[in-house]
């Protein structure tokens, strides 16, 4: 059988898909980095499908398992904690081996912060970048901001604990960049900052910020003096 790669909402509830919910119901597994996280949309779904745990930690072992129950005819969808399996979590490992095992990997599409942030964000979205998760380390961080592609659009994810500090350090390594910060993307409390590095930088800097994020970065549309 298939593996399934299935998308699941980034916030909002809602933001599934027929067909999501169908192979949810009709999979005899379900591969989840977080079964309580799932449990609540199974239930929210009326759906009765079995989870088994599916994380960093226990990867390695558990892709074995999975390999051998889809050998075994066995249907099994991938979900990860929110959004699209395999960016920025770790179904990519179990996708890869599916692949090497001549398993079908089947994609069932839908939401990711990534792409959310990018089509509200007004910048060009005829060619893009999407490094994940910045450096956490100051030091490899200003480095990676130094020598970030000035001809595309480019999308990271960042912790709100880390936000205030990388954009003080943005303001000084592209002041001329526009930069938007999705925040809480499909929730309640969701919103969009946009401007200039240094200006976002003062108008978040004495907030305490909480929720998901996702920064975009302009391209370099201003060359520098
Ligand atoms: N697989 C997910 C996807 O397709 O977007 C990403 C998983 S990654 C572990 C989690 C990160 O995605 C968060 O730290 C945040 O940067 C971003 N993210 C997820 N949901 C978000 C949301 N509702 N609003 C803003 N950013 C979000």
């Amino acid at each position: 059988m298939p593996l399934y790669v299935v998308s699941t909402p980034i916030g909002n509830i809602g933001d599934i898909s027929f067909r999501a919910v169908n192979v949810l119901k009709d999979s005899e597994l379900i591969a989840a980095e977080d079964t309580r996280r799932t449990g609540i949309l199974l239930k929210k779904y009326d759906l009765k499908t079995a989870q088994t745990s599916y994380n960093d930690f226990n990867k390695k072992a558990k892709t074995k398992h999975l390999l051998n129950l889809l050998k075994e005819g066995k249907s099994v969808a991938l979900v990860s904690d929110s959004g699209t399996p395999g960016i920025s979590d770790p179904g990519y490992f179990l996708i890869k081996n599916c692949i090497e095992e001549d398993i079908d990997v089947i994609p069932v599409p839908g939401a990711s912060a990534a792409i959310a942030a990018l089509t509200c964000s007004g910048f060009p979205t005829d060619s893009f970048v999407f490094y994940g998760f910045l450096p956490k380390k100051e030091g490899q961080k200003k480095k990676f901001l130094d020598e970030l592609e000035q001809d595309k659009t480019v999308i990271l994810y960042e912790s709100p604990y880390r936000l205030i500090k990388t954009l003080k350090l943005m303001a000084v390594v592209m002041p001329q960049r526009n930069i938007c910060i999705a925040r809480e993307l499909t929730k309640k409390f969701e919103e969009f900052i946009r401007g200039k590095t240094e200006e976002v930088y003062k108008k978040l800097k004495d907030k305490k910020i909480k929720g998901e994020i996702v920064i975009v970065v302009s391209k370099n549309l201003l060359p520098e003096k």
